[in-house]
C-alpha cells in the first residue's frame, strides 16, 4: 500500500483526498491519500518522519509552503517561486516541487489559450500570483503584475523576466491589449466582489480565477458577460493535483475521474 498525503494546518476541508483517491480507484492502484496537520513547530519532524515511514509523496499547503523549501532539495522553479507544494520521497533525499505553476498553465491550455507571446495581467502577488507569474513568463508570455500592495508587485516583477508592475487602479489600461487575465488574489472568495472592474473586460480575453469557492466568481460572471473565455479555479486545482500525481507515480493521470471527484464536491 503506497501512502500519499497533504500536510498543512488546517486541512479539514481539502478536496485533494477525494481527487487523488479517485485516481487510485480509476487505475486500480493500492494507495491511500491522507491528511496531516502538524503544529507549526513540528514541520521539520513531520517531513523527516514521513520520509522514515516510507510515505511516497506529500502535497504541502498553508502555512508550510515556504518552510518546506528549506527542508527538502527544491527544484529550480520551486526555488524561484519561493514555495514547495509537492514533496517526492522516492529518491535518496526528499525533493520539493511547485505544481501550481504547471497547473495554471495546463488549465489555460486546456481551454485553448495560446500562452506563447501572450500579454498577461496577473492580479495578486502572493503565493499563487508568484507561481502563475513565473509559469506564464517561462511559457513565453509577457507579464504585468498588479497588486494592492504595489511594493510586493515590484519585488516580484524584479524577479520575473520581462515583467512590469502596478497597483490595482486603472486596470483597463493594461487590459486593453491583454490576452490573458488571472485573478490570484482571494477577492471573490468571501463575498460577491471582484478585483477588476467589469468595464475593463473584453471579448478577446481569457480570464482565469484562482478562487474555486465559489466556482462562479463575480469576476468570471463579468468576464462571461463581456464575451471572454472563462476558466474557473477548479481547473487550476485539478491540474496541480494531476501534475503531482504524475510526478509521484510516473503514470498518466486519469484526469476525467479526478475532475469528476473534484467538481462533485464544489
Ligand atoms: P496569499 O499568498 O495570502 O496572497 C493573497 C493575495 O491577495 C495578495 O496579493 C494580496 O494582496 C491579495 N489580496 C488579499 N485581499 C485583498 C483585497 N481585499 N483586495 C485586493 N487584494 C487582496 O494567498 P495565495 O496563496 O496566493 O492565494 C490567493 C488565492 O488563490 C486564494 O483564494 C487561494 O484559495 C487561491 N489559490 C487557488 C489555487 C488553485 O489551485 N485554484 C492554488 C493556490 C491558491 P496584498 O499583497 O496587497 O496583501
Amino acid at each position: 500500500m503506497d501512502v500519499f498525503g497533504l500536510i498543512g494546518n488546517p486541512v479539514g476541508h481539502s478536496l485533494s483526498p477525494p481527487m487523488h483517491e479517485a485516481a487510485y480507484d480509476d487505475l486500480g492502484l493500492e494507495a491511500r491519500y491522507v491528511t496531516f496537520e502538524p503544529a507549526s513547530d513540528e514541520i521539520e519532524d513531520a517531513i523527516r518522519g514521513a520520509d522514515a515511514l516510507g510515505v511516497r509523496g506529500l502535497n504541502v499547503t498553508i502555512p508550510f509552503k515556504r518552510d518546506v523549501l528549506e527542508l527538502v532539495d527544491a527544484d529550480e522553479l520551486a526555488a524561484r517561486i519561493g514555495a514547495v507544494n509537492t514533496i517526492d520521497f522516492s529518491g535518496d533525499a526528499p525533493t520539493g516541487h511547485n505544481t501550481d505553476a504547471a497547473g495554471a498553465l495546463r488549465a489555460l491550455r486546456d481551454h485553448d489559450v495560446d500562452l506563447e507571446g501572450a500579454d498577461a495581467v496577473i492580479v495578486g502577488a502572493g503565493g499563487a500570483g508568484r507561481a502563475i507569474s513565473f509559469g506564464l513568463a517561462d511559457a513565453g508570455g509577457t507579464v504585468t503584475i498588479a497588486n494592492r500592495t504595489e511594493s510586493t508587485a515590484r519585488e516580484l516583477a524584479d524577479e520575473v523576466p520581462g515583467a512590469s508592475e502596478r497597483g490595482l487602479e486603472n486596470l483597463a489600461d493594461p487590459l486593453a491589449d491583454a490576452d490573458v487575465l488571472v485573478n490570484a488574489t482571494s477577492v471573490g472568495m468571501e463575498e460577491d466582489a471582484t478585483p477588476v472592474p467589469a468595464d475593463a473586460l473584453h471579448g478577446d480575453l481569457a480570464v482565469m480565477d484562482a478562487v474555486y469557492r465559489p466556482l462562479e466568481t463575480r469576476l468570471l460572471r463579468d468576464a462571461a458577460a463581456a464575451g471572454a473565455t472563462t476558466v474557473d479555479g477548479a481547473w487550476m486545482l485539478l491540474y496541480q493535483g494531476v501534475e503531482a500525481f504524475e510526478l509521484w507515480t510516473g503514470r498518466e493521470a486519469p484526469v476525467a475521474a479526478m475532475n469528476e471527484a473534484l467538481r462533485s464536491r464544489l
